[in-house]
């Protein structure tokens, strides 16, 4: 009964196009195949149109993941980080992912939480758990936006992810100088049903992610057995759909990288977007690139599309220039180094993260505000590469001139959807997140950073507000007083101000 009332088929044929979907494996290999020599004239050309923050048509995007010159790579690059800055500007936000549950009806041969991995040790948290899990997280370590990660299962139903939601949003805890609590929780979950998808909407849903994991629809067969829930390629591909119809417009996309051919993958993200838009009027709000990592108990010799980390790094600017609207999240899955080499072209990472079924409040117990970042692999999807703490992450941040910013203000204040698709396109959505960050920065360093990292940040705020006067014709003098006197108002305790 459970799965009947998940899979639904008249939610998944309103979306077919006299019976297709939008990802057509065929064209999508045929035009790859076309676009192999491409000069440098082209790629210029290409690159300029990206500046307009339009999504790529999939001939251009196809001639881009053709490039093998290193110095014409380079360019692509270079594009990217200028689109990052001009849409986003400096920041980078920061999250931490909450995983509620391991238990997963599904046998996706490359997670850890498959049902026939025995060495997996299972469990779904109760409210009560994930309200001390919030509590270090908001806390202890300092975050303020989550993502909610759960496995397919009947125990992480709709109603349980929406308690849950609901669970994180009633955490309030005292700080050194103020209160702490997250402000903005976005779900990572099955596909589920426009029905469904509206309880999420009601619980204070922020984005709902799903990835398809692989367009490639013979690899994904191959890595999702039939007969799985899973298994059912078209349910996954359309549950961004049944979210902007239940009302949810704020829906991100993402590969698992390694299953398939990397090129394929990227065409597969652009005709994603591209049916996005044509239907909605909006892509997608942000995008995510994880790469197949060791899970426990989990054999990866079958894997054959591996992605080199020059590729990878390369494969990024490819979005990033092809969906420039688009966030781009990029994860401690990934090694400090590589972290640090793509930080420019993307716009969110997690920091302090526990993969573990309650694992922060295991690493935190009572009094105790640090962790030694230990992992356990048998209570972990995967394993993570990254465990520098928040602290340290903001504080390398600061060093480069990025303002890891917490903001969650959009969302609450209705930008979301078209409405934000219009203020990134033209620029505009930077000029309020860079205030909300610097509010949030300031937030984070009176509340949980060391004396060097607040020392560092209080300055990097100071020159940013000196920035921010100079720049008339973004931020008028009204602005720039009425920030001012935020910033002065949190210094002095107050908590949750934003633009
Ligand atoms: Fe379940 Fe997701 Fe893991 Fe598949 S990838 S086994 S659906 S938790």
């Amino acid at each position: 009964n459970w799965k009947d009332h998940l899979v639904r088929q008249d939610e998944i044929d309103r979306y077919l196009d006299h019976g297709k979907d939008f990802i057509d494996d065929n064209a999508i290999e045929a035009e790859i195949g076309a676009n192999q020599e491409v000069s440098p004239e082209r790629v210029r050309a290409i690159l300029k149109k990206a500046h307009e923050i339009n999504l790529m048509s999939s001939k251009d995007a196809a001639a881009l993941v053709n490039v093998t010159d290193p110095a014409l790579r380079k360019e692509v690059y270079t594009a990217a980080c200028e689109i990052k800055k001009h849409v986003y500007d400096n920041r980078l936000v920061t999250f931490a992912p909450l995983y509620c549950g391991s238990k997963c009806v599904n046998r996706c041969k490359y997670c850890g939480f498959r049902s026939d991995n025995n060495e997996m040790k299972r469990r779904v948290l109760t409210m009560d758990e994930i309200k001390k899990e919030a509590e270090v997280l908001a806390g202890k370590i300092g975050h303020k936006r989550l993502v909610m990660v759960y496995g397919e299962h009947p125990e992480t139903d709709a109603q349980y992810i929406a308690d849950s939601m609901k669970a994180v949003y009633s955490v309030k805890v005292p700080t050194k100088n103020g209160f702490g609590q997250i402000r903005r929780v976005n779900i990572n979950a099955a596909p589920l049903p426009i029905e469904d998808l509206k309880i999420l909407q009601e619980a204070g849903i922020g984005t709902y992610q799903v990835f398809q994991e692989t367009y490639h629809k013979k690899t994904y067969r191959e890595v999702h057995p039939e007969g799985t829930l899973k298994g059912n390629y078209l349910w996954r591909l359309y549950a961004l759909h049944r979210s902007m119809d239940a009302g949810i417009d704020d829906v991100a996309v993402g590969v698992l990288f390694g299953l398939a051919d990397w090129k394929f993958e990227v065409m597969g993200l652009v005709a994603h977007a591209a049916d996005l838009e044509k239907r909605y009027g909006i892509g997608p709000h942000s995008v995510s690139v994880p790469r197949l990592e060791p899970a426990e108990g989990t054999d990866f010799s079958w894997v054959k599309h591996g992605v080199s980390d020059e590729d990878f790094k390369y494969l990024i600017a490819v979005l990033r220039v092809a969906i420039p609207y688009a966030g781009f999240i990029v994860t401690n899955r990934e090694k400090p180094e590589m972290l640090d080499s793509v930080i420019d072209m993307i716009t969110q990472r997690d920091a302090d993260s526990r993969l573990g079924i309650g694992a922060y409040a295991d690493a935190f117990p009572d009094e105790k505000t640090t962790s030694d970042g230990h992992q356990e692999s048998e209570r972990q999807q995967f394993v993570l590469n990254d465990m520098r703490s928040l602290d340290t992450v903001v504080q390398e941040s600061i060093k480069r001139g990025h303002i890891i910013s917490f903001c969650t203000a959009g969302y609450r204040c209705g930008r979301t959807g078209n409405k934000i698709m219009t203020l990134l396109k033209t620029g505009k959505e930077g000029h309020f997140c860079k205030m909300n960050a610097i509010l949030t920065l300031q937030e984070y360093l009176d509340d949980f950073a060391s004396p060097e990292t607040k020392k560092m940040g209080d300055e990097l705020i100071s020159k940013e507000l000196g920035e921010i006067e100079d720049r008339p014709a973004d931020f008028t003098a009204a602005q720039v007083v009425e920030l001012k006197k935020a910033r002065k108002r949190i210094q002095n305790g107050e908590r949750d101000l934003y633009f």
